[in-house]
């Protein structure tokens, strides 16, 4: 029925992108924001992107809906931009699927010059999966998305094979710790030294670090204290309409 529901509701105006803030440690202020899909549908109600982004990955409906978040994205920042004089750095995911449109690349560079952003206004999400894919061109595209001034972000790192090679190989920005990581990192055992591990491993390739999923206080004391770059989570703010950012841009919100 997903399948079923997923091929034209692109027309029908069902998707929504929400922005969840990412905050800079250093003054613990908005510098970007991660864009996240959101589907509403008549028959289904609103159905969580982990349900649904699989099977537009498998029937290839992605690329259009990829592109979609694309465009809502560069043209928030867009606003930011004009609103309020603001260069934030939006980050979109993106799914293997679509690094096989060969329109991937030229369909980013044209949005942005139509937009008039600058490309480090953007930062591509890519999960090691895209790897594992068996797509031969991932190496050129993220090399010449890298020469537009992207940015390229590992995601969810740490919950597959992690292969530090692929950091190494790929002209990657920023690394995305897990919220798995975060979550134990104030349990007993070793979930503290991981992080602790993963930001030095980072720093020394010279990436910066962002940590998913911060919900507690406790976390956010913790990974101030290891030199953590950045952190987005609940604790913050959930991901909200893009007036709705624009809002706590506005008010300048100090979350400590
Ligand atoms: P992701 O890219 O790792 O996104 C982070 C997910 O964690 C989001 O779930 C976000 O709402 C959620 N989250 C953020 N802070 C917290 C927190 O403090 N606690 C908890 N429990 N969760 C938090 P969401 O929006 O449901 O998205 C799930 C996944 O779906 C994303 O994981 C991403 O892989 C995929 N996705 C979402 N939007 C898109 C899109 O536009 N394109 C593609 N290809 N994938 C997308
Ligand atoms: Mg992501
Ligand atoms: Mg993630």
């Amino acid at each position: 029925i997903i399948e079923e529901q997923l091929h034209g509701a692109l027309d029908r105006n069902e998707f929504e992108v929400v922005y969840q803030p990412k905050i800079d440690l250093a003054d613990l202020k908005i510098m970007g924001a991660e864009a996240l899909l959101r589907w509403n549908n008549p028959a289904l109600g609103s159905v969580s992107p982990s349900e649904f982004i699989p099977i537009a990955e498998q029937t290839g409906i992605i690329v259009n809906i990829g592109k979609y978040v694309l465009t809502e994205a560069i043209s928030a920042a867009n606003n930011w931009h004009k609103n309020l004089g603001r260069d934030l750095n939006i980050a979109v995911n993106l799914s293997p699927r679509q690094f096989r449109d060969a329109d991937l690349v030229p369909f980013i560079g044209r949005t942005i010059d139509e937009y008039g952003i600058d490309g480090h206004c953007l930062e591509v999400e890519i999960t090691e999966g895209m790897f594992l894919s068996g797509y031969q061109h991932v190496n050129e595209s993220l090399a010449q998305l890298n020469a537009l001034g992207v940015n390229i972000s590992m995601d969810d790192f740490g919950t597959g094979y992690s292969s530090l090679n692929y950091l190494r190989k790929y002209p990657f920005d920023m690394l995305k710790v897990d919220r798995s990581y975060i979550v134990n990192m104030t349990n007993e055992g070793t979930g503290k030294e991981l992080v602790i591990a993963s930001i030095a491993m980072a720093h020394s390739l010279n990436l910066k670090v962002i940590a998913e999923g911060v919900e507690t206080k406790e976390q956010l004391d913790l990974l101030i204290d290891m030199g953590c770059d950045y952190a987005q989570g609940y604790l913050f703010s959930k991901p909200v309409p893009r007036h709705a950012l624009e809002g706590l841009l506005v008010d300048n919100v100090d979350w400590y």
